[in-house]
């Protein structure tokens, strides 16, 4: 193997190893605030409540069995939207759902419901990511045992993004060994990528996202150049209200009800390398890379899955893989 391919696989281990000696507690800030929504509060509600607090996501908690009830995420939204569209004139009973009433949205619309996985915070930091990329979530709760009621306690979350940025943060000695370019290892999808224009319809988006899967559809223009991207959480503004009527409207006017604060899209070329992406993981509020030629035409897409994936398997024996 040549120097750089060396250099990669040394990177990769040292990652590794350095997430195997760590816990999913040492990601956490110093000091932060966790929002915890109750199980019975009306989704209508939540909505609000998520927009007013700048978050996009929340753990639920049962109160009257005094446990952790799942993480509510942008899928569910999504999953409301679905139901709203499969049966449209029971808008007012879509108006009445609670959170509780998740799980049967999800069983009405037919969607199989997502493994709630979770850790104990003072786990190894790898065994959240594998756990993650098995269970393709983007985000797991901590959970802890009180140990004077023996009752669950969610004591935070932790995203993709968040394990990537601690690995940027404290890791620059095995990042720096990153210098292969992206194109050249595979790193993202490149082809049958789904994409949307100004003019689609926010529903239309929507629809693709659960189609393939995925948390984000780029924006492009007749030449396939890249204007922005519409992102799984982007429909919460939307349904604000209970405005489910006006998901027909375009993405150009959804985008437009962004918060000040978005912070905005960011693009690489194949020939940038992975110590760049870590870098701007390190600078900035990265949730995706598009991949774009000198033009700005669209070319591939970098999830942080992909990432996390690359930098946890890539090289690891394929027993490994499937045993995970
Ligand atoms: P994440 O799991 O990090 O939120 P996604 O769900 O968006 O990311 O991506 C899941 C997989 O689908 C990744 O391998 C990614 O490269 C791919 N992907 C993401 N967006 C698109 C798209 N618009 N078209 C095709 N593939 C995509």
């Amino acid at each position: 193997p040549s120097g750089l391919d060396r250099d990669q696989m040394q990177g990769l281990r040292g990652i590794r190893e350095f997430l195997k000696v760590r816990t999913s507690y040492d990601v956490l800030p110093l000091s932060f605030r966790l929002v915890v929504l109750d199980n019975d509060l009306l989704i209508k509600k939540s909505l609000n409540i998520l927009i007013q607090n700048g978050i996009v996501s929340a753990p639920l908690w049962d109160s009257h069995n005094s446990t952790f009830a799942g993480l509510l995420t942008s899928t569910d939204y999504i999953n409301v939207i679905q139901y709203y569209c499969q049966f449209p004139h029971e808008i007012d009973q879509v108006d009445k759902f609670r959170l509780s009433s998740l799980r049967e949205i999800e069983r009405a619309i037919g969607v199989l419901p997502l493994e709630t996985v979770s850790v104990h915070p003072m786990r190894p930091l790898y065994e959240a990511c594998r756990r993650m990329l098995k269970t393709r979530a983007r985000r797991i709760p901590l959970v802890d045992v009180d140990d004077e009621t023996g009752r669950e306690m969610v004591v935070s979350v932790i995203t993709q993004y968040r394990i990537l940025k601690f690995i940027a943060v404290n890791n620059e000695k095995h990042t720096i060994l990153l210098k292969k370019p992206v194109g050249e290892i595979g790193l993202g999808t490149y082809a049958n990528l789904a994409t949307a224009t100004m003019n689609s319809s926010v529903l239309d988006v929507i629809h693709l996202m659960v189609k393939h899967n995925i948390s984000a559809v780029p924006i492009v223009d007749k030449s396939n150049k890249v204007l922005n991207v519409f992102e799984a959480v982007d429909v919460i503004p939307c349904i604000k209200g209970g405005a489910y009527d006006e998901l027909t409207s375009s993405v150009g006017d959804a985008l437009s009800k962004r918060a000040d604060d978005f912070p905005g899209i960011y693009t690489c070329s194949e020939d940038d390398r992975l110590d760049a992406i870590f870098d701007t993981i390190r600078r900035s509020r990265v949730h995706r890379l598009i991949v774009v030629d000198d033009d700005n035409r669209l070319r591939g897409i970098i999830s942080l899955s992909d990432i996390l994936k690359y930098v946890l398997l890539y090289g690891e024996e394929e027993d490994d893989i499937r045993g995970s």
